[in-house]
């Protein structure tokens, strides 16, 4: 621990040479001490703390034009029982006083990563203020930005001795979060439940379960598709952690997840050293960072539809008039209904709706007449639209655009990127599941509000209008939208067995609960 400390301490390994600095500093930069203190309440590896104090000292100084050129850190832990003395907090205040560090640095400032660890009562704050303005134009600045210690508003801190003015619960998030970045750059493992391929322990190789992964992976690079590969998943008689059998999402999520090579990514990003090279996690790996790189933009290139939610349409898919909506209502053996969106599929001289295979979360066994479900859709749609609001629906859309669009536009895409994260097990269950009710809450909300919106708005022209033209008049992309602002789904039931003929009530629309068709 002492070891580590004394490494830390004094001018930091990547420093400029004293000359070097002096260059720097004429060109604008500040050169700047930076403070860091264990403290004796701290868990027991607080060692990492202090490391992750330094760098982000580091990170702190670069956004503000500073160059960190001399450490300085305390262990109050050590000094616990005897009292708290800090004896390079008394070599930092000499230096600010004396303008310069042993090695002969100008100070221009003090950057620490919350002034809490800079001093704790009055009398340090009043000591650290003295010094640090015993030279003119100094700055300091910590996780929450610079701070004028000149200005009135220090002195007056410094006689109230209140150093919390600025918020605490807001200080407390900010470490928590750089808690959690500090773990993902020391490549620690993260996540709160193991992935596929590892032990428990999140760090040694699970054997059976990693070859799974391994061989995934030099198959789809041999040119075998995902499906084949998902079948391959299936076969090796592995379930997911979470016990459920493998899907091609579930084994696409797994195998585009850069901790299968080493890699981590938060939020979207791989996580990079100050090098910009991808910090190596310190669990095993199972393939090369290459093979992942390849695999992973193989994935990424091919959107599969796969990648629908389970609730509502899919916004991006643009296919035939229903693709999204309709659902297979075949019956299962549970008593609940199928209810996979269905695929839409070109056959024959036309398409048809069909029933995504087992592998993707259907059940395969229903399929239908695409155009003569579309058709009675519309015929159902436009007849509940006939009068007044329904004019006004078809007049209005295409041109004016309802005010909540934007906002309902966001939380769609923050509930898909929310699943993202859950499926690369970048987040706990329990983080989902609690989100995902308040996303899908609000995204109720807009779309009732859109509904109301949409059939509330009365046209200003009396003149009689053709709903069927107007239908006509559409984009298919507009009238799609029409759609699904209106339906919820339309549900496609079992056909009698042996016969061909389309049983108009085999199709069942499905309305929003806003909206209320007229019989
Ligand atoms: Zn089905």
């Amino acid at each position: 621990m002492e070891l580590l400390l004394e490494e830390l301490r004094g001018i930091p390994r990547d420093a400029p040479s004293l000359s070097e600095a002096l260059e720097l500093r004429k060109a604008g930069w500040h050169l700047v001490v930076a403070y860091c203190r264990i403290s004796h309440d701290r868990h027991r590896r607080d060692g990492h703390g202090v490391e992750d104090q330094a760098r982000h000292c580091a990170r702190i100084a670069a956004r503000h034009r500073m160059i960190v050129i001399h450490r300085y850190v305390d262990n109050d832990k050590s000094a616990s029982k005897i009292g708290v003395r800090r004896p390079e907090f008394d070599s930092m205040v000499a230096a600010l006083t004396a303008g310069k560090t042993t090695a002969g640095y100008p100070i221009d400032g003090v950057v620490c990563v919350s002034d809490d660890r800079l001093y704790r009562d009055v009398h340090t704050f009043q000591i650290f203020l003295r010094c640090f303005t015993a030279h003119p134009a100094r700055v300091y600045a910590d996780g929450l930005g610079t701070y004028d210690l000149y200005s009135e508003d220090a002195a007056q801190r410094c006689l109230l001795g209140a150093a919390a003015a600025r918020a605490e619960s807001t200080k407390q998030q900010h470490r928590a979060k750089l808690n959690h970045r500090a773990r993902a750059e020391r490549g620690e493992p993260v996540a709160s439940r193991r992935t596929f391929g590892w032990n428990a322990d999140m760090v040694t190789l699970n054997h059976g379960e990693s070859e799974v992964v391994r061989s995934g992976v030099q198959s789809l690079l041999a040119g075998k598709t995902l499906t084949a590969v998902t079948h391959d998943f299936v076969a090796s008689g592995y379930t997911t952690t979470l016990g459920n059998s493998w899907q091609r999402q579930t084994v696409k999520q797994l195998l585009r997840n850069p901790r299968i090579c080493g890699y981590r990514k938060l939020h979207g990003l791989l996580i990079r050293d100050t090098d910009g090279k991808p910090v190596v996690g310190q669990w095993r790996s199972i393939v090369s960072p290459e093979e992942w790189h390849a695999v992973s933009q193989m994935l990424d290139k091919q959107r599969h539809p796969g990648g629908w939610a389970k609730n509502g349409p899919t916004p991006l898919d643009s296919g035939y008039l229903l693709t999204g909506l309709v659902r297979c209502g075949r019956p299962l053996e549970n008593g609940r209904r199928c209810g996979a969106p269905m695929l839409g599929k070109p056959a024959k001289a036309s398409y048809v709706y069909c029933c995504r295979p087992a592998l993707d979360g259907g059940c395969g066994r229903v399929s239908r007449q695409g155009p003569a479900v579309d058709e009675l859709i519309v015929q159902k749609v436009l007849g509940m639209l006939c009068g007044p609001a329904g004019e006004s629906v078809l007049l209005v859309r295409p041109t004016l655009s309802w005010p909540g669009t934007h906002h309902l536009d966001i939380a769609t895409r923050r509930k898909a990127a929310l699943q993202e994260q859950w499926y690369a097990e970048e987040i706990s269950d329990h983080e989902y599941f609690s989100q995902l009710k308040i996303e899908e809450t609000s995204i109720k909300r807009l779309m009732t509000e859109q509904q109301m919106w949409a059939l509330n708005r009365r046209s200003d022209t009396h003149e009689p209008v053709d709903t069927y033209a107007r239908w006509d008049a559409l984009s298919r992309s507009e009238q799609r939208e029409l759609l699904s602002g209106l339906l919820e789904s339309v549900m496609i039931l079992p056909g009698t067995k042996g016969s061909h003929r389309f049983d108009p009530a085999t199709v069942v629309p499905v309305w929003h609960a806003t909206v209320r068709p007229s019989r």
